[in-house]
């Protein structure tokens, strides 16, 4: 695609930076990879648009924003091992695998579960496994995480979830409700105490249980 380089740094700097991501890793690794890869072909001319795309199934890549904010509030440094619940397109798994050092991504959608390991597989990232699961039992066999972040929305958090996040300080961010109204949430784990904090309105497709 012509001018990627290019269009990518304009999203960054117009639509990420510009709403307040400062985080300088999040940043360059938005920067850095290549999102036309992860929307249909007839979809990648608009691959840095300010906005969801449709990914099939019903799905969507979300909106850039929302991801770079999503990465912020998770505070990754490169040492951490993370789960994402809902892989998608694998975009958002591709750039936890550039930010930490262990990513597991969970997708109950076959056929995208098979297209987002086929491209993770393409870019080189041996740090990022998409498995075919349900993500309301999380991955009990990886845990605890230090990160866990959820790309559908709940009605509220999963329990098994929460269950899976490291005592010692594991953060999980998530949108959380019925359409029409979400929230997006942080949860900060230490020891018994899940700290809470809304961040923002957001609008994601639901998370639904079982594999399709
Ligand atoms: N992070 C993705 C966004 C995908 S949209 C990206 O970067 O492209 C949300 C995804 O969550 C959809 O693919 C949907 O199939 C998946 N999903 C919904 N409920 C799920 C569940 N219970 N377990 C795993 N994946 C789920």
């Amino acid at each position: 695609m012509k001018d990627a380089k290019a269009m990518r740094e304009f999203m960054v700097l117009s639509q990420i930076v510009a709403r307040g991501v400062s985080d300088g890793r999040v940043l360059a690794a938005m920067n850095a990879l290549p999102r036309e890869r992860f929307v249909p072909s007839e979809s990648a001319a608009y691959a840095y648009e300010d906005c969801p795309l449709p990914i099939g199934f019903g799905q969507t890549i979300s909106q850039p924003y929302i991801v770079g904010r999503m990465l912020e509030a998770l505070g990754l440094r490169g040492d951490e091992k993370v789960l994402e619940i809902g892989a998608g397109s694998g975009y958002q798994a591709a750039l936890l695998g550039m930010l930490a050092r262990r990513v597991w991504s969970i997708e109950r959608i076959a056929a995208l579960e098979e297209r987002a390991s086929a491209l993770i597989e393409a870019l080189g990232m041996k740090n990022v496994t998409i498995r075919l699961g349900d993500g309301f039992a999380g991955l009990p066999e990886e845990a605890p995480f230090d990160a866990i972040i959820i790309s559908a929305a709940p009605i509220g958090i999963p329990s098994d979830l929460l269950g899976q996040l490291s005592p010692g300080g594991g953060v999980l961010v998530s949108p959380e409700g019925e359409s029409g109204d979400q929230k997006l949430i942080r949860i900060e784990r230490k020891g018994p105490r899940f700290e809470r904090e809304v961040l923002l309105d957001v609008a994601f497709v639901p998370m639904v249980p079982g594999i399709a």
